[in-house]
């Protein structure tokens, strides 16, 4: 019935069974339950940490070469389970197998090969004599054992985007998935591990947030707490941390604005609306959730989303044409609906969806709504579900000052033909990105992350190595004479 009959814990280059209880996983695009999920006890975790700290001294003493060599081979790896990888990712989030097969798994394997090559070259300044006569050189180097928390949306990739960055730079980590999908962030250890990654180097353990995640985040060998998920979650992690002065890095919640100025081409814009808002159900952190379209162009836009989010077939991920798979649970589908109906309650109108198709999955309905105000919550607080809003505007300060109204501050787009439009958005927007006629695309050489209660620091790209070293100043004199000139400021020469 499981692939993991050895247990839902890897720790130390094997699977064992989690001795802190279990609990029956479901599959959301059929509400059958697929597998008994074992959970950690904090013993597990201490062992996975042990691990991490045991195997930390021999994985950051190799050369960065030889940590590449390791990564490239597990890209290969992954490479020939690809098929496996994207089966189990749409079996645990009822997410559509052509997103999976197309996006979750190419995008993580590349996010592999990228750090392969970004370990060759982690720079530092050169050295350089600044204080009389001794040079002066910085040195980056691991931290330790890195504690990992991720979330259920982009299981894989989530992993990848935490692990790949944290062990280039010579460091060794514990993830925990989130307990609705760990299977593929343990295969993604497993296939490391038989790759021929040392033992230790990446532990997944499974467990609730509450119990295992706090542990993991409070535990004394773990110098760095990495996390993504939601901003109240993140900002606990932050607390936690803080008890011990320990390192963080947030990639929280997000609300992307979506501009179309007046000078857009409305049908690009309506197709980039549309793909933004429900990819993934709408169950990702930039998705579009907002737009604010041009007063001249609000009918044509509101009125061509509608009609391509229409023709859009909601149901059985694992078909060829099937375009959204179900939301991630039952809850979530109820929370989802619960925002858009308090949201007509309010005064808004849904133009299409609104509902649930008639499947006995968590499904939604791609939904469009106008009418809400600004400072409503369906404007204001993460959704996480496929469902758009759209708000009309006069002037650009005014689409700029609206997009910038908000808690948030993950990822943006504006949709313009006029080159200066463009710059000033892109330098205005408050975002950790801001595309420019497209809405979504993420690359392994750009960082991600975001401003204001989107968190700080950065994943992929070689700015994530800011967040997993640190850098350590080493000064070396030159100077022969005993006493040296600055000492005079202490004690004059004698
Ligand atoms: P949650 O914050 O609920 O959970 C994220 C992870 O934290 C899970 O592994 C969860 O464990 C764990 N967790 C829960 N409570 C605690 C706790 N008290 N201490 C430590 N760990 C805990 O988020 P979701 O899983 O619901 O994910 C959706 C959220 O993630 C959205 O807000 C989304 O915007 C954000 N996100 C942000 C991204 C970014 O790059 N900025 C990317 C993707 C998602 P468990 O669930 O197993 O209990």
């Amino acid at each position: 019935m499981t692939a993991f009959s050895h247990g839902h814990q890897f720790i130390n280059g094997s699977y064992r069974t989690g001795t802190g209880g279990s609990f029956p996983r479901v599959n959301p695009a059929t509400g059958a339950i697929a597998e008994e999920v074992d959970y950690a006890s904090i013993r597990d975790l201490n062992d996975a940490v042990q691990a991490a700290a045991s195997a930390f001294p021999a994985w950051s003493s190799l050369t960065p070469g030889e940590r590449s060599e390791h990564l490239l081979n597990f890209a290969v790896a992954l490479t020939a389970r690809a098929d496996e990888l994207a089966a189990m990712e749409t079996a645990q989030t009822g997410k559509t197998a052509r997103l999976s097969s197309g996006f979750d798994i190419p995008g993580t394997i590349d996010n592999v090969n990228f750090f392969a090559g970004a370990a060759r070259h982690l720079q530092g300044l050169a050295a350089g004599d600044y204080a009389g006569k001794s040079t002066s050189m910085v040195r980056r180097e691991a931290i330790g054992v890195i504690g990992s928390i991720a979330p259920w949306n982009y299981p894989l990739q989530m992993a990848a985007w935490k692990v790949l960055p944290a062990i280039a730079a010579g460091n060794t980590i514990v993830l925990k998935p989130s307990e609705l999908t760990p299977g593929t962030s343990l295969l993604f250890a497993q296939i490391a591990s038989e790759a021929g990654l040392p033992d230790g180097v990446i532990n997944v353990v499974v467990g609730s947030g509450q119990e295992v995640g706090e542990a993991l985040v409070r535990h004394p060998l773990v110098k760095m707490s990495s996390f993504t998920g939601s901003t109240a979650v993140g900002r606990r992690v932050m607390a936690m941390a803080a008890e011990s002065g320990k390192r963080v890095h947030l990639e929280l919640g997000g609300k992307a604005p979506l501009i179309v100025f007046q000078d857009a081409d409305v049908e690009a814009a309506a197709h980039g609306a549309v793909a933004g808002s429900t990819i993934n159900a709408g169950q990702d952190c930039t998705a579009a959730t907002r737009a604010y379209v041009h007063s001249s162009l609000f009918g044509a836009f509101t009125a061509r989303v509608a009609a391509l989010m229409e023709t859009m077939v909601v149901g059985d991920p694992l078909l060829e044409d099937t375009d959204m798979g179900s939301l991630i649970s039952q809850a979530h589908r109820t929370k989802v609906a619960s925002m858009v109906d308090r949201a007509v309650a309010a005064g808004a109108t849904v133009l299409t969806g609104g509902g649930a198709p008639d499947l006995a999955g968590a499904f939604y309905r791609p939904t469009l709504i106008v009418g809400a105000a600004q400072d409503s919550e369906i404007v204001q607080d993460e959704i996480f579900g496929p469902v758009l809003v759209v708000l009309p505007f006069e002037t650009e300060d005014q689409a700029i000052a609206l997009a910038n109204d908000s808690a948030f501050g993950l990822a943006a787009s504006a949709w313009t033909s006029n080159v200066h439009l463009a710059m000033r958005a892109g330098a205005e927007i408050e975002a950790g990105c801001v595309w420019i006629n497209e809405h979504i695309p993420i690359v392994s050489e750009m960082p991600h992350g975001g401003f204001k209660s989107s968190g700080f620091g950065k994943d992929m790209s070689s700015y994530s190595f800011e967040e997993y070293t640190n850098v350590k100043h080493v000064l070396i004199s030159h100077d022969t004479d005993i006493h040296k000139e600055w000492q005079n400021t202490v004690f004059k020469q004698r």
